[in-house]
């Protein structure tokens, strides 16, 4: 296979501002073991070995920063870098009204304007990676890890540009990805290194874009029905493993002349009208919409502020409950849904597979790909085998067994939404056995190659979790 990949060499450094949406006016910056060195407009050395016990103020003034060495001012400069002497070194920053975090490699700061201070961290590209798999995603399995590290590997490799008028590559919140420590877990650690190199291809060996999301609430999100472009590897897919997870379910209520009241204003809907007052406020979503009475309701939820686009609404006279599934855009891969996957022992790439449809892990650095190109599979039990089996329907009973402690609540169980960590009905069953009985299913072969171009990326995407 051919890979389009840019020209970048992902062993390289990148530059992250951190505290990015912080106004720092003041920072304090310490050391543990390694020593680091002190420059000061890139070219004049001001203090060397520092370590332990040490520790540097830093003030923005005139455009500049104050730099205070243990207690002794060292002058005003340009740009102060933290130079590190060997590769394992990290410091600890302390900005006013911040929690201290620390970071790997180097750090650059300066000032921005005459009030505040601009850090950015110049670390290595695949230290950054752990960095967001730690910050993007929680769980007790490092598979979960690898996933993530992959999905945010191939993001920022797309994305290397994405501040350059900035001076940089990334910021460290959901505009980029969260990156808000260095990877400080051995686990997760391990779990980006054996990832090294692996990114998210599409079938003409582009980089893909990795959206996703925190829960898809059982059925993922076509691009087109969230953002502008139709993206062959963003279909909307069943997502039962989504089910019976923290974010599975949520209701929220409101008056329901204010609902309505909204749609006349805002969209001057006729709600004097019987059928359209009556879609208002019975509106159905057993499978995802894209648009409540033409509304797309990507507004919808911006504007009443809802975990996801994917509800229901319910009258009840004065008030209307909107039950909802999911949170977030729910395109691309559930975050919950993929930690689940690995509690039942889903291997990495199939998970990813599951979510990206029809793409491929490839493993980058002049290694052989992770595996060959092959036909898009996809998990869901609830869809016919074309080609039905004893294996198959094996997988598809395992699926379906797998999900059964994870159905959709009834409506009156839906509140409150509680913390539950579901077990996996069947977690003694091996990662192999599970991957070799996965169907490939034809139509999904032939939907995609139909539909499939390289969009351009719209603005508008959003990394949440
Ligand atoms: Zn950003």
């Amino acid at each position: 296979m051919l890979l389009l990949i840019p020209a970048v060499v992902f062993a390289e450094k990148v530059k992250v501002r951190v505290f990015s949406t912080a106004n720092i006016t003041t920072a304090k910056v310490s050391f543990e073991k390694t020593s680091y060195a002190l420059v000061a407009d890139e070219v004049d050395t001001i203090a060397s070995g520092l370590s332990a016990g040490d520790f540097v103020e830093l003030t923005p003034f005139a455009k500049e920063v104050v730099v205070v060495v243990n207690g002794k001012k060292m002058g005003n400069f340009a740009t102060v870098s933290f130079v590190s002497a060997d590769e394992e070194a990290f410091l600890y920053i302390s900005p006013k009204g911040c929690k201290q975090r620390s970071y790997e490699d180097d750090l650059i700061v300066t000032a921005l304007g005459s009030k505040y201070l601009q850090m950015v961290n110049h670390v290595e590209f695949e230290s950054y990676v752990a960095g967001v798999a730690q910050s993007e995603i929680y769980g007790k399995h490092s598979d979960i890890f690898r996933v993530q590290a992959i999905i945010s590997r191939t993001w920022a490799m797309r994305n290397m540009e994405k501040h350059r008028a900035d001076g940089y590559n990334f910021c460290d919140n959901v505009h980029c990805q969260a990156y808000h420590n260095r990877c400080i877990r051995d686990d997760i650690k391990q779990a980006a290194k054996e990832s090294f190199g692996e990114v998210l291809v599409d079938a003409e060996g582009n980089l893909i874009e990795t959206p996703f999301h925190s829960n898809s609430g059982g059925q993922t999100a076509n691009s087109e029905d969230v953002w502008k472009s139709e993206i062959a590897y963003l279909r909307s897919v069943k997502d039962t493993f989504s089910y019976g997870m923290k974010q599975s379910v949520w209701t929220k209520e409101f008056s329901t002349e204010k609902w309505l009241g909204y749609f006349a204003k805002n969209h001057k809907l006729d709600i004097n009208n019987d059928s359209v007052r009556n879609e208002l406020v019975n509106f159905v979503q057993d499978e995802r919409k894209a648009k409540i009475m033409g509304v797309p309701l990507t507004t919808i939820r911006k504007d009443w502020k809802l975990k996801s686009t994917f509800f229901s609404v319910f009258y009840y006279g004065d008030k209307v409950v909107l039950e909802g599934k999911g949170y977030g855009h729910g395109v691309g891969l559930s975050q919950e849904g993929a930690i689940r996957m690995v509690e039942l022992g889903i291997d990495y790439k199939d998970i990813l597979t599951h979510y990206y449809l029809g793409s491929q892990v490839v493993r980058l650095g002049g290694q052989e790909p992770v595996q060959e190109m092959e036909a898009p599979m996809y998990l869901a039990y609830n869809d016919s085998p074309t080609n039905a089996n004893d294996d198959a329907n094996d997988a598809l009973d395992f699926i379906a067994k797998a999900n059964q402690t994870a159905d959709m609540p009834q409506k009156q169980e839906l509140e409150p939404v509680e913390e539950k960590n579901v077990e996996p009905a069947d977690k003694g069953r091996r990662t192999s056995d599970l991957a070799s009985r996965m169907l490939s299913t034809k139509k999904q072969l032939e939907d995609n190659s139909s539909t499939n171009k390289n969009t351009e990326t719209e603005n508008g995407w959003v990394y949440e979790w």
